[in-house]
């Protein structure tokens, strides 16, 4: 149980969510509220990322599970957040992200990241998806010019750099030397007559187009997997443009929950078939049924699991290579039984063990309780009950003497 839940919150995952999860809702999170998609929303990405920070740090996360951010403030002396938003992001998203930054100084676009949500039959069996993306692309009326041939100047403000120096007088003998962007020529540190631009891109030497991006999702694939466009990023005159790069999102499946190279189902049968044998049909992801039997004489047990071997998730690039679908049995008890039929029942069942009763045995009320209600009552009483700090104790349960 956990002090505060906040930053589970934030990340739209429970306090008892495993690392996985917590790399899932993050991923989905930072990609869709990146300042780059949602410029609006920075504060919200940089929540994001402190929350993602905090829970991903096993020590940082008992001690905000522990304390809250009062404690994770304390802990640090104080100190706060030492990482930048981006730099978890970039951290993150990995080594594709960071290619090209450390080679010989070649200008370079920037990386453009976009999430494409796929089902688990789309990875099962493969599937080509179209992704409509907006780019700049080089201007070819000017061939990125940005003007007629011979029509752009140096820019006189910043002499060609781009960049100015600005002097702030801070105190009778202090001043401060600022480095701005050129205002006059925005940074390009040239300058093009009025009457000289290009009629197309109005000087900007780019110009916006629409393009479709076939994107093949491989059998076997997985989640979080990158497909990486190179050089379909923006598209800028003198570097060379970044890539654009898909991040599958597996959406949940109704019926299977993939575990690696295996599927897993759990299977409702009713307490008849699990004594006296069944046969189901199981529709597999690739539209094919399965019929498997359980004979008479067989008795499953509940919470019993078994496996069919190969019709599990392919490999990716091995996709005739199949992993196991693994099938949970979960029994259906009646909730009652008519009087007159446990008799006949009882002739069938190995008989009963033996019970002896003591004397001065004590006779107890059974009641019904709820695990699952009685989980949310507990942390209930955890979010709310702030004057009890020693009733946090797990699954406390009470006795009730008479
Ligand atoms: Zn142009
Ligand atoms: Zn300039």
């Amino acid at each position: 149980m956990v002090k505060e839940t906040t930053y589970y919150d934030i990340l739209g995952v429970k306090p008892n969510c495993t690392t996985e999860e917590l790399k899932k809702a993050y991923r989905k999170l930072a990609l869709k509220y990146h300042p780059d998609k949602n410029p609006n929303e920075g504060e919200r990405f940089k929540l994001i990322s402190q929350a993602y920070e905090v829970l991903s740090n096993p020590d940082k996360r008992a001690i905000y599970d522990r304390g809250g951010e009062q404690a994770l403030k304390e802990g640090t002396g104080g100190a706060g957040f030492a990482s930048n938003p981006m730099d978890i992001f970039d951290m993150f998203f990995g080594p594709i992200m960071g290619e090209g930054r450390g080679r010989p100084r070649e200008r370079r676009g920037k990386d453009v990241l976009h999430q494409l949500y796929v089902s688990l039959e789309d990875l099962y069996k493969g599937a080509v998806r179209k992704l409509a993306l907006e780019k700049n692309v080089i201007c070819e009326k000017c061939e990125g010019r940005g003007g007629r041939k011979g029509a752009v100047d140096t820019c006189t403000t910043c002499r060609g750099t781009g960049m100015q120096i600005q002097i702030n007088q801070l105190g009778p003998s202090m001043i401060q030397q600022v480095q701005c962007r050129c205002s006059d020529c925005e940074g390009q540190g040239e300058r093009i007559n009025a009457k000289d631009r290009c009629k197309q891109c109005n000087g900007k030497k780019v110009v916006r187009d629409r393009k479709i991006l076939e994107v093949h999702v491989d059998p076997g694939m997985v989640d979080g997997q990158k497909i990486v466009f190179n050089g379909e990023g923006d598209q800028e005159p003198g570097s060379k443009p970044g890539d654009v790069i898909i991040v599958l999102d597996e959406k949940d499946h109704p019926r299977f929950k993939r575990s690696g190279h295996d599927l897993i189902l759990r299977m409702n049968i009713e307490l008849v078939e699990a004594l006296c044998g069944f046969q189901k049909v199981i529709h597999t992801l690739d539209e094919r049924d399965l019929l498997v039997t359980i004979f008479p004489g067989v008795v499953i047990k509940h919470g019993e699991i078994k496996c069919i071997m190969g019709e599990g998730m392919p490999q990716y690039k091995n996709p005739f290579e199949k992993g196991r679908l693994i099938i949970q049995f979960l029994v259906n008890f009646p909730t009652s039984l008519p009087p007159d039929v446990i008799p006949r029942l009882e002739e069938c069942l190995p008989p009963r063990s033996g019970q002896m009763v003591p004397d001065n045995a004590e006779e107890c009320e059974l009641e019904d309780m709820d695990p699952e209600q009685e989980a949310r009552r507990q942390e209930y009483r955890n979010v709310y009950d702030e004057d009890e700090p020693g009733s946090h104790g797990p699954n406390r349960v009470q006795c009730a003497t008479h």
